[in-house]
């Protein structure tokens, strides 16, 4: 799978999400090499461990890691996992300031081991934890990205590809904006197969007969803004969607792959945004983010990514960042 030759992926955190990115990378090959670090010595120390004890059925990608912050010596990509984690009822916003301290405190540390990787953050409020990244490490831009939307916008397909009898790979439809409360779906440009999806025409044979509508739309929308909620509520965190989204935007890295994802960079002038991190459509590759694709949006959806800018740089002003 890796185009880059001996790759490595960094994953720091090895709590229920980096745990299981780690594991998706392992089964799909995504790296040769997949390094752990935690400060929880004997956690990380046994994830490894057990991670390593499927090696005969996983093919040959090397898994170590510890508590020291030299196992991430010369990855090619850092994903962030490490921090405090939403409580049921508690909103990613609320994790901000703890988050930010211990990236002021980390990435200093893991820059002295991987200066030339590719850093992203899936930490929450993972959009403001960018551009607190972004401005700790003093890295371009297109060097730091969070893993966004990319979740949200599989939620999304998940939902619209049972609804509409196809496989989600068919649905071509966006989650932008914050990887949270404000963000919101791409309708104009959503489509199944080539059908707009307000055309869509359901067969005769599938399940649900109705066509969409604009209120159905709406109703799809809020299921994704609050999935998270819902997994928190009955499990305490949220981790097998994010590693293997997570691990498609390692691919995309570590392959060079130039892929399409709604990953979040701190923006200069797209849709008018300046200095606030969210996601929109943007080429990834072994660089981090190649360059962020101008979508045309309805005035509607031009407005409701104002307000997700809007509000996120009300969080970074509170946080001084
Ligand atoms: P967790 O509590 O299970 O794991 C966090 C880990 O971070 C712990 O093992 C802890 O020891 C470690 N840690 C804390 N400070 C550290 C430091 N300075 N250096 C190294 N390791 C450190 O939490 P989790 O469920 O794995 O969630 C991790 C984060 O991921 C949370 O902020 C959560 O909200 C976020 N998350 C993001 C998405 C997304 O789509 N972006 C999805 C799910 C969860």
């Amino acid at each position: 799978m890796a185009v880059i030759e001996n790759s490595k992926v960094a994953i720091v955190g090895a709590g229920s999400v980096g745990t299981a990115i780690a594991y998706a990378c392992l089964i799909r090959r995504s790296a040769r090499t997949i390094a752990l670090y935690d400060v929880n010595k004997p956690k990380v120390e046994a994830e490894v461990l057990d991670l390593q004890h499927g090696a005969l059925y996983t093919g040959s990608s090397q898994v170590i890691g510890g508590a020291d912050p030299a196992v991430v010596e010369g990855a090619h990509l850092v994903v962030i996992t490490a921090g405090a984690k939403q409580d049921p009822g508690q909103t990613r916003i609320d994790l901000a300031g703890t988050n930010v301290g211990i990236l002021e405190k980390l990435l200093p540390v893991l820059m002295a081991h991987a200066p030339n990787a590719v850093y992203m953050l899936v930490t929450n409020p993972c959009d403001v934890l960018t551009v607190a990244a972004q401005q700790i490490t003093g890295l371009p831009e297109e060097r730091v990205m969070a893993s966004g939307t990319v979740l949200d916008t599989s939620r999304l397909r998940q939902l619209l590809a049972v609804r509409a009898g196809v496989a989600p790979h068919s649905v071509h439809a966006d989650i932008v904006g914050e990887h949270g409360d404000t963000e919101f779906a791409l309708w104009s440009q959503a489509r199944i197969g080539p059908v707009p999806i307000l055309d869509w025409q359901p067969s005769a044979t599938s399940g649900d007969q109705r066509p969409f509508t604009h209120a159905e739309l709406d109703q799809i929308t809020d299921a994704v803004r609050n999935a998270a909620y819902r997994v928190i509520e009955g499990k305490g965190a949220t981790n097998y969607a994010i590693g293997v989204s997570a691990t498609r935007i390692i691919e995309a890295v570590l392959t060079d792959e130039n892929a399409v994802l709604p990953v979040s960079i701190v923006h200069r002038g797209h849709h008018g945004i300046d200095g606030v991190a969210l996601s929109l459509p943007s080429i990834v590759n072994a660089n981090g983010v190649g360059r962020v694709l101008g979508v045309r949006m309805s005035a509607q959806e031009e407005r409701h990514l104002y307000d997700s800018a809007e509000a996120l740089r009300k969080v970074q002003q509170d946080l001084g960042i």
